[in-house]
C-alpha cells in the first residue's frame, strides 16, 4: 500500500474504491514479476502452496529467531500450518470480526474482555484504522462508548461466543486468547490459544481456576513463572511505552527506575536531600558508595558481574541495578557517559531496567508493584509442597523485616562485613585492618564490639528464634582499604599515627587479586582476635536477645572460605572458647552450631574430613564458581557475555549454577559431608540461591535450604515448590 500511495495522495484512513483496488493488485503483480522473475500464480493450488511455504520459511526469519531465543523455544521444533476455509466478516452489517480473552489479561478478572468491529475483517481490528467496539454491555458502559456492544448489536452471535468461550476455557483449563468472525449472523472461531498476561493476572487466574475446580492447586503453582513475581515486587516499566535502549549490561537487580545521572555518591546523597531522584552511575562501586546507593533510585556500573559489590548490595537493598555495562564509557572528570556517538551528562535523565539489564534514554512511565490476596494464597499452596527451606541473605534489620514479610524462614547468610559499611564504622574497620600489632588491633576491635553486639541483638530480636547464620568477617580487603590521601590522613588521625607510615601499610596490604587474597578465614587465622571479638558480640547478643524475646536464638556461626579442616578447627576453637567464656560470665546457656562455607573446590573434595567437626555446610557458589572456572567474579563481565553469545557457555555461571562442573563439586561435597555426619545441615547462600533453575538443582541434590536476597525470597519459595513438583525450571536469567 505504501508503494501505491506514492504521489497518489491516499491516506490510510481513506477506504479505497473498487477501482483503486484493481490498481493496487495490478501494481503488486508487476512488482512481484519484476522481483521474482515469474508471474503471480493463477492456479489456486499453487497459491495455497505458496502461502504454506511462506509460513514454513517464516520459522527461520530474524523475528522468529529472536522470539525463540527470548522464550527458550528450540529451533528443532519447527512450525505447523493450518489451512482453513475463509469466512468473511466484511459482508455487511450482520458480519463482524473480533478478538477476545476469556479473562482480563491485565487484571485477571474473570470477565470476557475484547473488541470487535462490524463489517470488517481480521486485520482491521488490530490495525488501529477504525476504533473497535466493546463486546459486552458491561464493558461498553464502563468505556462510555456510544457505539453498540456486540452483546447488543448481535445477541445471537454473542450468546454463541459466550457458550464457546466457556467451553474452550474448560477444555484447555486456561485463559484463552481467541479470534472470531461473524459472517452474516453466524459465528466462526478462527483461533484460540493460551493468552499472554501480566504477572498479576497470572496469579489471579491461576488461583481462581483452582478455586473453580478447573485445575489443581499444584497446577496453579506450576502455572506461575517464578521470575515474573519480580513484576509484583518492584516497579516495572509500562509495557506499552516505547523504549530508547542506549546500552545493555547485566540484569543485576530487578525493577526499574528513572532519575538524573550522578557520578558520585556524595552528589547522589546531596541531591536526594533536595528531593531529587537520581541514578548513580559508577565504573564500579565499593563500600564507600553505600550512602550514594541508598540515596539513588538505581545503580548503573560499567564493570563488575552479577556478584560484584554493586549487584549484591543493590539486590539486598531491593534497588534496580544494571552492572557490567561495558559499552558505556564514564568520564568522571567531565561528568559524562558515552555510548558510541551518544553522550549523556550529569543531570540528564535516564532509566535503568534491572530486570532486563537495559539502560534507556529519558524518563519512562512506571507501573507500581501491588501485592494481591492471590499472591498470599498461591504462596501458601507453594509452601505446602516444597521440600527446600528458604532463608534470606540479610545483614540489616531492614533486610530481615522485608524477608520475613516475604516469607523467609531464617537468615542463611549475614555478611558481617556489610555491617561495617557505614561511614563511621568503616573508619574503625580501617583502623583494625591497618593496625601494626595485636594491641592496636584489639583497641580498634573493642570499638567495634558494641556496634556489632547491638546489630546482632536487633537482628536476633526480629528473627524471634528462627535460625540465623552469622558469618565471620570475610571482606576482600581492597573493599575496605582507604584509597585517597584524605582518607589515609583521616584514619592516621584516628590511629594517632604518621600518615606516611600508614600509606606504607596500605601499600603493603594492597593485593593483585583481592578476591583470591587475604580474605575469608585467612583473616581469622592471622588475627584470631578478630574472630574472638565477633564471637563475643554474637554470643553476648544471643544472651541478651534471648532474655528480651523469651526465645532462644537459632544461632549458627559460620566460618568463611576454608580449604582445610585444620583452618576450620583453629577458628572453631576460638569460637567455642568465647562461647564458654560468655556462658560463664552471664550464667546463661547457649545453644549454637559452628559450621562453614564451602566455597573452594578443595573444600568440596575434603568435605568428609571437614564434616568431622563442622556441624553445617553452606555452599558459597559465588566463590565456588569463581574458583572452579578460574575466572574472577569481579572481572568476568568483560568477557562472559562473549562466551554466552558464542555458545561456549549457555548462561553466565554466576547467574545460574553450572550443573556439570560446579554442580558436580556441590554433589561431591554433600555426599562426602553427609557420609561422615548424616545429620549435616546443608544450604546454599551464593547468588544462585535465588535463581529458579539453580533452586531446582538444589532440590535434586537434597539440600536443606536455599538462601537469597530479600526480594528473591518469594521467587525462591515458588521455584522450590515447582522443583518439588518435578518441574525442571529453565534458567531465569
Ligand atoms: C559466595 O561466595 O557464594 C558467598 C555467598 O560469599 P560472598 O559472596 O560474600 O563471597
Ligand atoms: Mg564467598
Amino acid at each position: 500500500l505504501d508503494t501505491f500511495k506514492d504521489g497518489q495522495g491516499y491516506s490510510l484512513d481513506t477506504d479505497l474504491t473498487g477501482d483503486d483496488w484493481v490498481e493496487v493488485v495490478g501494481r503488486y503483480k508487476e512488482t512481484l514479476a519484476r522481483e521474482t522473475g515469474s508471474e503471480f500464480p493463477q492456479d489456486p493450488h499453487d497459491q495455497l502452496w505458496g502461502a504454506i511455504g511462506a509460513v514454513f520459511s517464516s520459522w527461520m526469519n530474524a523475528r522468529a529467531a529472536t522470539y525463540r531465543k527470548l522464550h527458550d523455544i528450540p529451533e528443532s521444533w519447527g512450525t505447523a500450518v493450518n489451512v482453513q476455509a475463509m469466512v468473511f466478516g466484511n459482508m455487511g452489517e450482520t458480519s463482524a470480526t473480533g478478538v477476545a480473552f476469556t479473562r482480563n489479561p491485565s487484571t485477571g478478572e474473570s470477565k470476557l474482555y475484547g473488541e470487535f468491529l462490524i463489517n470488517a475483517q481480521g486485520e482491521d481490528v488490530v490495525a488501529g484504522i477504525r476504533t473497535p467496539q466493546d463486546i459486552t454491555e458491561d464493558a461498553r458502559k464502563e468505556s462510555g462508548s456510544d457505539k453498540p456492544s456486540m452483546e447488543a448489536a448481535m445477541p445471537e452471535a454473542f450468546n454463541e461466543l459466550t457458550r464457546i468461550y466457556t467451553l474452550l476455557e474448560k477444555h484447555y483449563r486456561d485463559m484463552q486468547d481467541m479470534e472470531f468472525t461473524v459472517e452474516q449472523g453466524k459465528l466462526w472461531m478462527l483461533q484460540t490459544r493460551s493468552g499472554k498476561r501480566t504477572a498479576k493476572a497470572a496469579l489471579r487466574i491461576a488461583v481462581e481456576l483452582a478455586n473453580e475446580g478447573l485445575i489443581s492447586k499444584k497446577d496453579a503453582v506450576l502455572r506461575i513463572d517464578p521470575a515474573s513475581l519480580d513484576q509484583l515486587l518492584h516497579p516495572t516499566i509500562d509495557p506499552g511505552a516505547k523504549r530508547d535502549v542506549i546500552a545493555t549490561g547485566l540484569p543485576a537487580s530487578p525493577g526499574a527506575a528513572s532519575g538524573e545521572i550522578v557520578f558520585s555518591s556524595d552528589e547522589a546523597a546531596k541531591l536526594q536531600v533536595d528531593g531529587r531522584k537520581v541514578i548513580l552511575v559508577r565504573i564500579e562501586t565499593s563500600p564507600e558508595d553505600i550512602h550514594g546507593m541508598h540515596a539513588a533510585e538505581g545503580i548503573l556500573t560499567t564493570r563488575g558481574g552479577m556478584t560484584s559489590h554493586a549487584a549484591v548490595v543493590a539486590r539486598g537493598m531491593g534497588k534496580p541495578c544494571v552492572s557490567g555495562c561495558g559499552a558505556i564509557r564514564v568520564d568522571y572528570g567531565r561528568g559524562t557517559m558515552s555510548i558510541g556517538s551518544r553522550t549523556f551528562k550529569t543531570g540528564d535523565v535516564i532509566t535503568i531496567d534491572g530486570s532486563l539489564g537495559q539502560v534507556l534514554a529519558g524518563r519512562m512511565p512506571m507501573i507500581e508493584p501491588q501485592m494481591s490476596g492471590e499472591f498470599g494464597t498461591l504462596m501458601g499452596w507453594a509452601d505446602a509442597v516444597r521440600k527446600l527451606g528458604v532463608r534470606v541473605n540479610g545483614d540489616t534489620p531492614d533486610d530481615a523485616r522485608t524477608a520475613i514479610k516475604f516469607g523467609a524462614e531464617g537468615i542463611g547468610l549475614c555478611r558481617t562485613e556489610h555491617m561495617f559499611f557505614e561511614e563511621t564504622r568503616i573508619r574503625t574497620v580501617r583502623e583494625m585492618i591497618l593496625s601494626e600489632d595485636e594491641r592496636a588491633r584489639r583497641a580498634a576491635l573493642s570499638k567495634l564490639l558494641p556496634m556489632q553486639r547491638a546489630d546482632f541483638v536487633e537482628l536476633f530480636e526480629i528473627m524471634k528464634g528462627m535460625p540465623v547464620t552469622i558469618r565471620l568477617l570475610d571482606p576482600p580487603l581492597h573493599e575496605f582499604l582507604p584509597h585517597t590521601q584524605a582518607e589515609i590522613e583521616e584514619v592516621a588521625r584516628a590511629m594517632n599515627t604518621d600518615p606516611r607510615r600508614l600509606a606504607d601499610r596500605v601499600r603493603e596490604l594492597a593485593e593483585f587479586n583481592p578476591m583470591l587474597g587475604f580474605r575469608g578465614c585467612r583473616l581469622a587465622i592471622a588475627y584470631p582476635e578478630i574472630a574472638e571479638m565477633q564471637s563475643r558480640a554474637i554470643f553476648e547478643a544471643a544472651v541478651e536477645a534471648g532474655k528480651r524475646t523469651g526465645k532462644a536464638v537459632g544461632l549458627e556461626v559460620m566460618v568463611p572460605l576454608i580449604a582445610t579442616k585444620a583452618e576450620f578447627d583453629l577458628v572453631k576453637t576460638r569460637i567455642d572458647l568465647t562461647a564458654q567464656a560468655v556462658m560463664k560470665e552471664t550464667g546463661a546457656k547457649l545453644n549454637y552450631q559452628v559450621g562453614t562455607m564451602i566455597e573452594l573446590p578443595r573444600a568440596c573434595l575434603m568435605a568428609g574430613d571437614i564434616a568431622k567437626t563442622a556441624e553445617f555446610f553452606s555452599f558459597g557458589t559465588n566463590d565456588l564458581t569463581q574458583t572452579t572456572y578460574g575466572i574472577s567474579r569481579d572481572d568476568a563481565a568483560s568477557f562472559l557475555s562473549t562466551y554466552v553469545s558464542k555458545g561456549i557457555l549457555e548462561i553466565d555461571p554466576f547467574i545460574s549454577v553450572d550443573r556439570e562442573g560446579v554442580g558436580e563439586l556441590v554433589k561431591i561435597g554433600v555426599a562426602r559431608g553427609r557420609k561422615t555426619r548424616p545429620s549435616l545441615k546443608v544450604g546454599i547462600c551464593g547468588e544462585h540461591g535465588g535463581d529458579p533453575a539453580s533452586i531446582a538443582f538444589c532440590h535434586q541434590v537434597g539440600l536443606d535450604y536455599v538462601s537469597c536476597s530479600p526480594y528473591r525470597v518469594p521467587i525462591a519459595r515458588l521455584a522450590a515448590a515447582q522443583a518439588a513438583l518435578g518441574k525442571a525450571a529453565a534458567s531465569q536469567a
